[in-house]
C-alpha cells in the first residue's frame, strides 16, 4: 500500500544537470517510520515470508531479476535524472543489480540448510542452522541508489528477513521503482517497506527504533558512525559501509611499453572521474613511481581535459554532473585549500562555461588533476567524492606501499605493474577491502566488498553479504539423555 508522509510533507527532487525539480515524493517523518518499522515486525512475526520455503524466495529473487531487465531502459533513465550519471552508467547499474539478486537466488538454492557438527558422541546430533535475523533497517545513499538499495535488499529477502529500506533524500526514486518491481513480483505485504526522507529523523528513527533487530547503512562516515553509535546502542547488529580515499599505484614497468601506458593512463581516468568521482572506490589517489610520473601526469591532465561533461541523457556525454550544489561546493573548496597547501593544477579546478549539453545552473564541475601532493593535505586525506585526482610520487615499493595504507580507510586499491612477483606482494600488503591489480573498479557479486579501518564495519556480496542478514542457531540433541549427577543432592 502507498501513501503519502502523515504530514502530507512532500519533497522535491532535483536534475542535477540544470538544478530543476522533475518529481515529488512524500518526505515521511517519525510516525511514517514507526508505521513502516510496524508492518515489517508483524510481517516478521507472523507472516509466511521468514518460513516461506527457500526455493520459492530464491524464484521470487529471480522475477525481480527479470523485471529490472524488463524496465533497464527506465530505470537507467530514472537515475540518471537523479544521481546525474550517463545514461550508459545507468543501465550498467541495471545489469550488475540484476546479477546481484541472480547471485543470492544461486546462493540460498546451492547450500545445505545447516552445518552438523560432530559433538564426539554418536548419542548428539549437533547441527548449526541459519535463520534470518528479523527486521532490517536499510539506509542508502546518493551514488548508487538502486545498487546499494539491491545489495541490501537481494540478501535480507533471500534469508527471509522484512525491511524498511531510506534511500537518500536526494535520490530516491529508483528505490521506489524497485520496490514497486518487489511487489509486482509478489512479495507477501509488509516484507518490504519504503521511507522517503531525510537522515534525520527518518533514519536516525531507524537506528534507534527498539523493533529493528539489524541496521545497515552505506554512507558517508559521519553520519554512519553517529547512526551506527545510536543502534549498538540498541544492541542491533550492524554494518556500515562507509568512504573512501583510495589508492592507485602505477610502477614504472607497467608503464614500459606503449600499450601499457596507455592502458594504465585510460585506467587511471576510470579510476578517478567515472560517475564524476562520486564512487566511494573512485582512485582519488593516484601514487606513481617518480621516474614516469611527468610524462603519466600530463597525458592523465590532457586526456581528463577532453572528458565530454554533460546532461547525463544526452548523446556523446562521458560525465553527468555532480549530484548537488552541496557536493559541488565541498568539491570546490577542496580545490582551493588543495592550492594553498602547495598543490599544482594540471587541469580542471572549476566549474565549466555551461553549453549545448550543459544547462546553466547544472552542477557541473570540470575533471582536476591536481599535482604535487603529499599527505599532510586535506585533498589527499579526506573523501571529496568529485572528479579529484591528486598525485603523490614515490621511488621503491616499500614507499608505494606506505604511502598507499597511509589513510583512515581501507576500502579498495590498485597497484599497476608488469612484475607478476610485485604484483602479489603489493596485493599482499595493502590493507583495502578490494585490491585490483591491472585493472580498475570491476567487482562481482560473488566476491565480499567491504572495507578495512574507517571504511565500514562488515561485507556486502559474496557469501559475508548473505551471512550478515542471518543469526546462527547451534541446535544440539541429545539422544540418549542420562543424569549428569554434576550435583551429588
Ligand atoms: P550520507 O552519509 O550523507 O547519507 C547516507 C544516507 O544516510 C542517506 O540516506 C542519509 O539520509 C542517511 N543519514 C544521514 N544522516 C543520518 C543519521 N544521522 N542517521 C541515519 N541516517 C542518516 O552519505 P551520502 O552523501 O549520501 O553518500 C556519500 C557517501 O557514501 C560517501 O562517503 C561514500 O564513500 C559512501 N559510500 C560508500 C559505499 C561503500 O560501499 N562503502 C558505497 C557508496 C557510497
Amino acid at each position: 500500500m502507498w501513501r503519502e508522509a502523515a504530514s502530507g510533507a512532500q519533497r522535491e527532487v532535483l536534475d542535477p544537470a540544470d538544478a530543476r525539480p522533475f518529481a515529488t515524493v512524500a518526505e515521511g517523518g517519525t510516525d511514517d517510520t514507526d508505521a513502516a518499522v510496524a508492518a515489517a515486525r508483524r510481517a516478521f512475526d507472523s507472516g509466511p515470508w521468514p518460513t516461506t520455503p527457500v526455493a520459492e524466495r530464491a524464484a521470487l529473487l529471480r522475477r525481480v531479476a527479470d523485471l529490472l531487465q524488463r524496465d533497464r531502459e527506465e530505470i537507467a533513465l530514472i537515475e540518471s535524472r537523479d544521481t546525474g550519471k550517463t545514461l550508459e552508467e545507468g543501465r550498467v547499474d541495471v545489469d550488475d543489480v540484476t546479477n546481484a539478486f541472480r547471485y543470492f537466488a544461486d546462493l540460498v538454492m546451492n547450500e545445505s540448510g545447516g552445518r552438523v557438527v560432530d559433538a564426539g558422541s554418536a548419542a548428539v546430533h549437533s547441527v548449526v542452522v541459519y535463520e534470518p535475523v528479523g527486521v532490517c533497517a536499510l539506509i542508502t545513499p546518493w551514488n548508487y541508489p538502486l545498487l546499494q538499495a539491491s545489495w541490501k535488499i537481494a540478501p535480507a529477502l533471500a534469508a527471509g528477513n522484512t525491511f524498511v529500506v531510506k534511500p537518500s533524500e536526494v535520490t530516491p526514486l529508483s528505490t521506489v521503482h524497485l520496490v514497486k518491481l518487489l511487489v509486482e513480483a509478489g512479495l507477501p505485504a509488509g516484507v518490504a517497506n519504503l521511507v522517503t526522507g531525510a537522515g534525520v529523523p527518518v533514519g536516525q528513527r531507524l537506528a534507534e527504533h527498539p523493533d529493528v533487530d539489524l541496521f545497515s547503512f552505506t554512507g558517508g562516515l559521519a553520519s554512519g558512525t553517529k547512526a551506527g553509535a545510536a543502534a549498538v546502542a540498541g544492541a542491533k547488529k550492524i554494518a556500515l559501509e562507509l568512504g573512501g580515499k583510495n589508492p592507485n599505484v602505477v610502477f614504472a614497468d607497467a608503464c614500459a611499453t606503449e600499450e601499457g601506458f596507455d592502458t594504465a593512463v585510460d585506467q587511471a581516468l576510470n579510476a578517478g572521474f567515472a560517475h564524476s568521482g562520486q564512487v566511494c572506490s573512485a582512485g582519488a589517489r593516484l601514487i606513481v613511481e617518480e621516474s614516469v610520473s611527468d610524462r603519466f601526469v600530463a597525458e592523465l591532465a590532457r586526456r581528463a581535459e577532453k572528458i565530454k561533461l554533460g546532461r547525463g541523457t544526452e548523446e556523446g556525454v562521458e560525465c553527468g554532473p555532480l549530484v548537488s550544489e552541496q557536493q559541488l561546493a565541498k568539491v570546490e573548496a577542496y580545490v582551493t585549500s588543495a592550492l594553498s597547501e602547495g598543490a599544482a593544477l594540471r587541469c580542471g579546478g572549476s566549474r565549466p562555461k555551461p553549453s549545448k549539453v550543459r544547462p546553466e545552473g547544472g552542477y557541473f564541475f570540470s575533471p582536476t588533476v591536481l599535482d604535487q601532493c603529499h599527505r599532510g593535505m586535506r585533498v589527499v586525506r579526506e573523501e571529496t567524492f568529485g572528479p579529484i585526482v591528486t598525485v603523490e610520487t614515490f621511488r621503491t615499493e616499500d614507499e608505494a606501499v606506505e604511502l598507499a595504507n597511509d589513510t583512515e580507510y581501507g576500502l579498495a586499491g590498485a597497484v599497476w605493474t608488469s612484475d607478476a612477483g610485485r604484483a602479489r606482494r603489493v596485493a599482499g600488503r595493502l590493507r583495502h577491502g578490494t585490491v585490483w591489480i591491472n585493472d580498475y573498479h570491476p567487482y562481482l557479486p560473488q566476491a565480499e566488498w567491504g572495507g578495512f579501518g574507517k571504511s565500514g564495519i562488515g561485507r556486502e556480496l559474496g557469501p559475508a553479504g548473505l551471512a550478515e542478514y542471518r543469526e546462527s542457531k547451534h541446535i544440539y540433541q541429545n539422544l540418549d539423555p542420562k543424569a549428569v549427577r554434576w550435583f551429588a543432592g
